[in-house]
């Protein structure tokens, strides 16, 4: 599929980190400003080739390269112009619909609060819906390995209803259940955001079951480990374990991201990806990015790679298409609207 297609076709995105989609210009000027020296390279080819995390192989090092995003995210003019960015970059590419998540935690390393770092995504990212007609939610992340995400969930709930829509918990998978945060879920959950867990990304379907079971997720952040609970017989599951059948057949979304599954070592090329297997199982799975930067993709490139790997036709894109904004946190009417008056016409134009 050309790029230039695809770009064109309205997409939404449910899975997109703030801090893992940068322009490198943008780290570079910002290092500049905040004087941060320890940027891999103060050219934006050769940074451009140190954050992509190709060879990276193993979550953990994949996840290591945040810490130049992050570094150079420290002030409220910082985060406001990576949010806008980060509107402008999407709208740009095409997408109507981005659910953008980041870890106010993070964020807060200079004089910042959680809260202000919030506000400062919220400003500048309605600052780009204003401009582009983007229409957007914001995810807040806990990491899994460290203690204060209760207090993360407290200050999404503040902001509940005003931008923010959901809770998710990321980082570390291995070792660090769901069920060290329950109060945190908990909060969330009352509060009214809505559940989407990393799991099944690093960790086989135990880590899917507890995100579903005491997580309580209603969506969960790649979930392609729930391979490992399905009978594959060559280009076919032929058995669904239980876990995967609840999966399959609640139409839990799997917010998918092939490109940085394969990043973080867990198909070794895009053939060898589940997406195609769950697809035509009739698993509910939606394209996304993860990290723009560190993967070295867009919702287009993606989107094109599994049009081009599995086959699939212009029509199966719509469905998923459609699938993926209804899955979405963000209200219902905008995202109707969305799948009714920009979707549909625009792939079966397409097609
Ligand atoms: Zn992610």
């Amino acid at each position: 599929m050309q790029g230039e297609i695809a770009r064109r076709l309205p997409k939404a995105v449910l899975h997109d980190h703030l801090d893992g989609g940068l322009r490198v210009e943008s780290m570079i000027e910002l290092a500049a400003s905040c004087g941060y020296n320890d940027l891999p390279s103060n050219d934006p080819t050769g940074l451009a080739d140190a954050m992509h995390q190709g060879q990276s192989g193993s979550l953990t090092r994949y996840l290591a390269s945040f810490s130049h995003t992050v570094a150079v995210m420290q002030t409220r003019e910082a985060i406001e112009r990576v949010a806008y960015e980060c509107g402008i970059d999407h709208h740009e590419d095409g997408v109507v619909y981005a659910e953008v998540r980041f870890g106010p935690s993070l964020l807060t390393e200079g004089d910042l609060t959680r809260e202000d770092a919030i506000e400062a995504v919220l400003t500048g990212i309605n600052r780009a819906s204003a401009k582009t007609g983007l229409q957007f939610g914001i995810i807040i992340s806990a990491l899994r390995q460290q203690t204060d995400s209760a207090d993360v969930a407290r200050a999404a709930a503040r902001y509940c209803g005003h931008g923010v829509v959901g809770f998710d918990l990321a980082g570390s998978e291995l070792g660090n259940p769901p069920e060290d945060h329950l109060p945190a879920i908990r909060l969330a959950r009352e509060a009214g955001l809505g559940i989407t867990l990393h799991a099944g990304e690093a960790a086989g379907p135990t880590s899917i079951a507890s995100a579903l079971g005491r997580g309580g997720a209603q969506r969960i952040g790649h979930g392609v480990r729930i391979i490992d609970d399905c009978v594959v017989e060559g280009d076919t599951i032929t058995e669904l374990g239980p876990l995967a059948a609840r999966i399959r057949d609640y139409r839990i979304p799997l917010e998918v991201a092939p490109t940085s599954n394969i990043h973080t070592g867990m198909a070794t090329d895009a053939a060898s990806h589940p997406f195609g297997l769950l697809h035509r199982a009739g698993f509910n799975v939606s394209i996304n990015t993860d990290n723009r930067l560190m993967s070295g993709v867009t919702m287009s490139s993606e989107m094109a790679l599994v049009k081009d790997t599995f086959g699939l036709s212009i029509a199966e894109l719509a469905a998923i298409t459609v699938h993926t904004l209804e899955a979405g946190f963000g209200d219902w009417p905008t995202r109707h609207q969305l799948i009714e008056h920009a979707v549909k016409p625009a792939y079966a134009a397409a097609s």
